[in-house]
């Protein structure tokens, strides 16, 4: 999500004039996108803002900017911290920066003291029309391309901080996404990735359903309509939001491939209840089940945090049985992490980090072993892979995934990237797989 918003200020600061240096020490202006989901992205934030001011020591006039979701929920306490910050920019305004970059280099340019922080952390109607402008578009096509259908979330997880940073829910019109779509596609890209905080709930107060549809299937079933475009995924949905339509899209849907992602959180239905989580786990694994019978290739992975508060011996023995009984091929395995201002942060029995850590190896053993044997059951089969970008090293190889979205790295001459290849799979690790094109003669 953060990728794509800071690729959209960075679209519209390109049409204003600024350039793109590929090294942070050529800059004369580092604005960094930040994350405010746990306190270690905050931390990290916060040492590299103040980093970076230091080199204003040495050059008066190097602008350094924080945007995004720490803007957003720390807002001007931050500048305790940050007292030499040019611009803290919320996230409803990040469509706002190259205005405010140009007014800061304007009063540079007079004699005057150094300009206060910039400062704009206001809601704004429409806000979430504003993330369209892409690299592809501007730039070298993106065979893969991120695009932003709504914001924020009205779920009110106890743990979590997005309806502070990210505010309610509101979508974009489908036509306008669909517009952005096909202007992605005739520009070279073959998988676009919808987003947002909660895509499931897609235009749930803005559009009607149709035909048993929700606007979310509906926009589903819109792009997948595109031809051109080979995939099409979204992310981060919710398990609520799966219901008959959307199940039945992932049977329906070919270019959806054979994948979902479906954060559970935990498997104790104590702790889903605190968490304020909509659902039980006896009910999250019928939606396993159901997602299964309509696409029995599927591969699944979530989200879970350990060491919310008041997570017992036996609550985190329920999570871990849940997570090895649905065999998750992939899981962001998170230690829970106290937001202030949350419901979650004033519960009593808060964890100890030492039994957080301990909980969190234990998920991370079993996700890889179950990761690696369902890797090399790949072995000596064919899959079915979009070729999306040359691999780091070594040349020569390029990077791409299966239709259950898996990592394959394979020998394959860059013409081939954006294109559907069938790749036999000779070897694999739990984070990826090795493979070699099919020839003509095999086929
Ligand atoms: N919309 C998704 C969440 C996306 S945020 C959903 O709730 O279904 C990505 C993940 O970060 C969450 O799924 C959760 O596992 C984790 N997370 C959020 N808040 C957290 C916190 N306070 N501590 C630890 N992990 C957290």
């Amino acid at each position: 999500m953060n990728e794509r918003d800071s690729e959209a200020v960075a679209s519209l600061l390109r049409a204003r004039g600024y350039a793109m240096v590929e090294d942070e020490a050529q800059a004369d202006i580092v604005l960094l996108n930040t994350c405010a989901v746990r306190d270690l992205a905050e931390q990290k934030a916060i040492g590299k803002a103040a980093y970076l001011n230091k080199r204003k020591r040495h050059n008066p006039r190097f602008l350094v900017g924080v945007l995004g979701c720490m803007a957003q929920n720390r807002g001007v306490d931050l500048l305790d911290r940050l007292p030499d910050l040019d611009l803290l920019v919320g996230t409803q305004k990040f469509h706002r920066v190259p205005d405010y970059l140009d007014n800061l280099l304007a009063t540079q340019n007079g004699q005057g003291p150094r300009p206060k922080t910039l400062v704009d952390l206001d809601a704004e109607e429409g806000s979430q029309n504003e993330i369209r402008g892409h690299d592809s578009v501007d730039n070298a096509p993106q065979i893969s391309a991120y695009v932003s259908i709504m914001q924020g979330c009205n779920m009110h997880c106890t743990f979590c901080i997005v309806p502070k940073t990210r505010g309610e829910e509101r979508s974009r019109p489908m036509e306008e996404i669909v517009r952005e779509a096909e202007e992605l596609v005739a520009h070279g890209t073959r998988e676009i990735t919808l987003l947002g905080q909660i895509v499931t709930s897609y235009g749930r107060r803005e559009f009607p359903m149709a035909g048993g549809k929700s606007p979310f299937v509906q926009l589903l079933e819109r792009l997948h309509a595109l031809p051109g475009l080979l995939r099409l995924r979204f992310t981060s949905p919710h398990p609520g939001g799966f219901k008959t339509d959307l199940i039945d899209a992932h049977r329906d849907l070919p270019k959806l491939g054979e994948y979902v992602h479906l954060p559970v959180q935990s498997g104790s239905d104590k702790i889903l209840r605190a968490m304020n989580r909509p659902y039980t786990r006896d009910s999250y694994r019928r939606l396993v089940e159901k997602l299964r019978a309509a696409q029995p290739k599927l591969w699944f992975s979530t989200d879970i945090i350990v060491g919310f508060p008041g997570e017992t011996d036996e609550d985190f023995a329920a999570t871990r049985e849940l997570f090895e009984e649905v065999g998750f091929e992939m899981a962001y395995l998170f230690k829970y992490s106290t937001r202030t201002g949350t419901p979650a942060a004033e519960m009593p029995d808060q964890i100890p980090a030492d039994v957080a850590e301990a909980r969190h190896k234990e998920l991370m053993m079993i996700l890889e072993k179950r990761s690696l044997a369902r890797h090399r059951e790949l072995i000596g089969t064919t899959q079915e892979v979009l070729a999306q970008e040359p691999a780091k090293r070594p040349a020569g190889r390029l990077l791409g995934r299966t239709r259950g979205y898996r990592k394959v790295f394979f020998d394959a001459p860059a013409r081939l990237l954006g294109e559907l290849v069938d790749v036999r799979i000779t070897g694999a690790t739990v984070a990826a797989l090795a493979g070699e094109v099919v020839g003509k003669d095999d086929a």
